[in-house]
């Protein structure tokens, strides 16, 4: 049962070691590595996108794509598990390389069938970060839809960046150099020094969605999120909060300026259809 055998492993870590009574869990396991070798190989996936929308107009503003894997056997596999595996495992080069060329052919679509042009926020693992052939690789993905870059957002998460501070600075300026977007995914949950943020050319802040979540409950966390939003800015740095909810936390955020907002209280990620219908709905604004 997947959803026992993911509990187990959260409870235990994700390189959790096992009970030998618990013997099954590493077979299941080592079965599950052995799928996501033959799904990636055979780029077996499927993107949902989800809306982000500017809440003083009302309009979307940007997308995000997430990847999903349904397996025959396991069912919907969710992302927080496979992607560390990927990322274990080495797949996640090409994973990711999958979802990028992905991304940009259905946005080329979306444009050849008549929506405006709006900003795509793709995830980027620290691995593909450091692999020599990135900027080939995103090259190649827009230009094989025919997109300009300034469509797409690369959102990064802050633990690969203190890992690799030279390389992450060289890699991502050489991504803005061409005009593409950067997002700083998940923020305030790693362990990146606040200097990072200077010497950065991160466009954009996505506060994480564990301090969104507890808005009217956890005056802490209240105290991060505006304290996060006052930084940006001072910075000059757009700020966007994920897992919004419900019209309270929304309401919170407004107050305090941070009007970009991705999170079930709008949309939960869509399939394409869905999200044409959600756009054709809402209107879009600007890029975000
Ligand atoms: P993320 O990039 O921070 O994406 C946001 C996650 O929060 C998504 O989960 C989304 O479905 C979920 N979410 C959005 N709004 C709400 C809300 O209001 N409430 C709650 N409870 N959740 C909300 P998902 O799709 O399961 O993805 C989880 C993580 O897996 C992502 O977090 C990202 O780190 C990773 N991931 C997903 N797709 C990719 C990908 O293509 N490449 C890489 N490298 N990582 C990916
Ligand atoms: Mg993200
Ligand atoms: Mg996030
Ligand atoms: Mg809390």
């Amino acid at each position: 049962d997947l959803a026992m055998i993911e509990a187990k492993e959260q409870g235990s870590g994700r390189y959790g070691v096992y009970h030998t009574a618990q013997g099954s869990v590493r077979v299941e396991r080592f079965a599950l590595g052995n799928e996501l070798r033959r799904a990636t190989d055979r780029g077996d996936f499927s993107l949902q996108y989800q809306p982000k929308v500017d809440a003083l107009s009302g309009r979307v503003c940007g997308m995000e794509a997430l990847v999903r894997w349904q397996h025959p056997e396991f069912g919907a596999v969710s992302p927080g598990r496979f992607i560390p595996l990927a990322e274990e495992m080495g797949l996640i080069v090409p994973l990711g390389r999958w979802v990028l060329n992905e991304a940009c052919r259905q946005m080329a679509q979306w444009q050849q069938a008549g929506m405006i042009p709006i900003r795509m926020g793709v995830n980027l693992a620290g691995p593909q970060i450091a692999h020599e052939r990135l900027l080939q690789e995103v090259d190649e993905a827009l230009a094989q839809a025919g997109l300009p870059a300034s469509l797409l957002d690369l959102e990064i998460t802050e633990n690969f960046v203190i890992r690799q501070p030279e390389l992450t600075v060289s890699k991502l300026t050489q991504l803005r150099e061409r005009g593409i977007s950067l997002s700083m995914d998940d923020f305030g949950t790693g362990y990146s020094s606040l200097s990072y943020l200077k010497r950065l050319p991160i466009n954009t802040l996505k506060i994480d969605q564990s301090f969104v979540r507890d808005i009217g409950q956890d005056r802490d966390d209240e105290a991060i999120v505006k304290a996060i939003i006052v930084m940006c800015r001072s910075l000059g740095i757009g700020v966007l909060a994920e897992g919004v909810e419900t019209s309270e936390q929304l309401d919170f955020l407004l107050r305090h300026g941070c009007h970009h907002i991705q999170g079930y209280y709008y949309s939960r990620p869509l399939d394409p259809p869905a999200l044409w219908d959600f756009v054709d709905q809402h209107g879009m604004a600007g890029s975000c």
